[in-house]
């Protein structure tokens, strides 16, 4: 018999390594299903690694066991540090909430709420009431309701405003936003049928007022989120626009995208509509994301007169894509940071980081390099360099927004090697690679020295 085959037939049974007392112990923890089935699993490696590499029979069973359940709990969910020179990454979750919102949707997750309940009379509650005050207030608008997010919210008023009937939308502004949301698709899918009018730069007041005719059901609007159309352009002014449609009878709709609360320039940042200013030029309803420039959870936001609201709400859709009581809750408290702007300005990461001062952001990159440097030592040159990122997710379109970044160059990693390697840590650090040269960029750098640990920086 060779050394093989003795490995093999030395391999226990199920039952033997069920009895041993540390396994014991485990079922005590974890039941009898899931450290079977573990046991199971840890014989199996073993008899493949004998077979494959001529490895012996381990001894250590009952830590083998242990490895094989703790791996099982790993989330694939995992927390990445966003250093990509884009504030708000669609891909990697957009907003990072406020402490408050954290907070409040913990313990919305955690405990039963009012969420469809009156605690005046002790009937039935609407789950919209919620935060339909506090958007209310913050926007101007008559009444407001809250979908999933904004291609529900977009899909939903179509859907309710104009089924089966013409939606007269320009050219110019039939987009596409990452992530397979293409405006004419969702507008196919929610019934209603589009009529385009103008082109792709120039669209006039008397295009639209051709257009409409007896079945037109809707104008839209629609934010050109992630592009810039520049030269010979025009469009009609929204109050403009408004009052076209107003005269005809006919509701007009703003799809923001990004619906910021309050006036960017504030925080020395190029200005975007605000959804008040929308409201106050005409809009008749307005829809906007809560996680991209409004910094919450992921929702869509759906502001406006009474009587569209009232109807969307009565869509039976709604109830397919309406929210849960954690985003609710963890949107509420977003928005109740926005009565004090100030306040909103600072506690709400994506407002925070996107608003910083350059002097702020240098001094993380300051902090940050010499982290890095400290544990490449003689590997690696690391510099901080000037740089400029951008506030992502369709938001503020090609503006350049000055940051500040550490830049690494390695003596045996290229710069895309170095970015696998900055991905594969514990916690993974995701830079960028610019015109040959890997990027970490500190304007959404917090705290260096617990953001990067490099304790932490084992392989994962
Ligand atoms: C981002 C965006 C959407 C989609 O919003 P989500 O919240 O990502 O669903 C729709 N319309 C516009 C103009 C956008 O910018």
């Amino acid at each position: 018999m060779n050394d093989k085959e003795t490995s093999l037939r030395s391999l226990p049974a199920v039952d033997s390594l069920l009895a041993m007392p540390k396994v014991a112990t485990l079922v005590k923890d974890w039941g009898k299903k899931c450290v079977t089935q573990a046991a199971r699993t840890a014989i199996e490696k073993a008899r493949a690694a004998i077979l494959k590499d001529g490895a012996t029979t381990p001894e250590n069973w009952p830590e083998i066991i242990v490895k094989v359940i703790a791996l099982d709990q790993e989330p694939t969910i995992r927390h990445v540090i966003n250093l990509s020179g884009v504030v708000s990454h669609t891909n990697l979750g957009r907003a990072r909430l406020a402490e408050e919102a954290v907070v409040a949707a913990a313990a919305a997750g955690a405990s039963n709420v009012n969420l469809e309940y009156s605690l005046e009379n002790g009937g039935r509650g609407e789950r919209d009431t919620l935060v339909e005050n506090l958007i209310v207030r913050l926007t101007g608008a008559e009444a407001a309701t809250v979908v999933n997010n904004n291609a529900a919210a977009v899909l939903l008023a179509l859907n309710t405003l104009a089924f089966g009937k013409k939606t007269i939308v320009s050219r110019g502004e039939l987009i596409e936003i990452g992530g397979s949301f293409r405006l004419p698709e969702i507008m196919e899918k929610s019934g209603c049928h589009l009529a385009e009018v103008g082109t792709t730069n120039r669209t006039h007041l008397a295009d639209y007022e051709k257009a409409i005719g007896p079945d037109t059901a809707l104008v839209l609007r629609a934010h050109t989120s992630n592009f810039r159309v520049v030269g010979f352009t025009t469009k009609p002014e929204l109050t403009e626009l408004a009052v076209l449609c107003h005269q005809q009878g006919i509701p007009l709709m703003d799809d923001l995208g990004s619906g910021a609360l309050i006036d960017l320039g504030d925080l020395g940042l190029p200005s975007e509509p605000t959804v008040e200013e929308t409201i106050s030029q005409g809009a008749d309803i307005v829809t906007f994301s809560g996680d991209k420039l409004l910094g919450g959870p992921q929702a869509g936001i759906i502001a406006g007169r009474r009587e569209y609201i009232d109807r969307i709400r009565g869509n039976p859709l709604k109830r397919a894509l309406r929210p849960d009581k954690m985003i609710l809750a963890a949107l509420e408290a977003t928005l109740r940071l926005y009565i004090c702007p100030e306040v909103a300005a600072q506690h709400i990461p994506t407002l925070r980081h996107l608003s910083r001062p350059m002097v702020e952001v240098r001094r993380m990159a300051e902090r940050a390099a010499a982290i890095i440097r400290g544990h490449f030592k003689l590997e690696a040159e690391v510099t901080v360099i000037d740089d400029i990122c951008r506030a992502g997710s369709g938001a503020l379109p090609e503006v350049d927004i000055p940051s500040a970044s550490v830049a690494i160059l390695h003596r045996k990693m290229n710069p895309n090697q170095l970015a696998a390697w900055f991905r594969g840590r514990r916690t993974p650090i995701i830079g960028r690679v610019e015109r040959d040269l890997f990027r970490l960029d500190m304007r959404t750098m917090d705290e260096p020295e617990r953001e990067l640990d490099t304790g932490g920086w084992g392989d994962k």
